[in-house]
């Protein structure tokens, strides 16, 4: 091969910051590990259950917002199913 023009191809091992899982694999990233936030372990594509992948809170800062309306309409709902 020559020299100069091959990055640096070697193995390193992934952490998911989602499940938790590790595996080793082999890429041209610097250093030893890299981290991810999802993957095949936990993805919701793998899985079949439904995940919400929050990493700036939004989905609680939207659920929070909107709790009010959300328990209004469960109360609503429930009434009708009842009578
Ligand atoms: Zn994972």
């Amino acid at each position: 091969m020559k020299k100069g023009i091959h990055p640096n191809y070697h193995t390193v091992t992934v952490h998911c910051g989602g499940c938790g899982n590790e595996f080793e694999t082999r890429s041209t990233a610097e250093g030893e590990s890299v981290r991810v936030e999802i993957c095949a372990n936990c993805h919701p594509f793998f899985t079949g259950k439904q995940k919400l992948v929050d990493t700036a809170g939004r989905v609680e800062r939207f659920q929070k917002k909107f709790a009010k309306q959300i328990a209004e309409r469960k109360e609503k709902q429930a009434a009708a199913t009842a009578s």
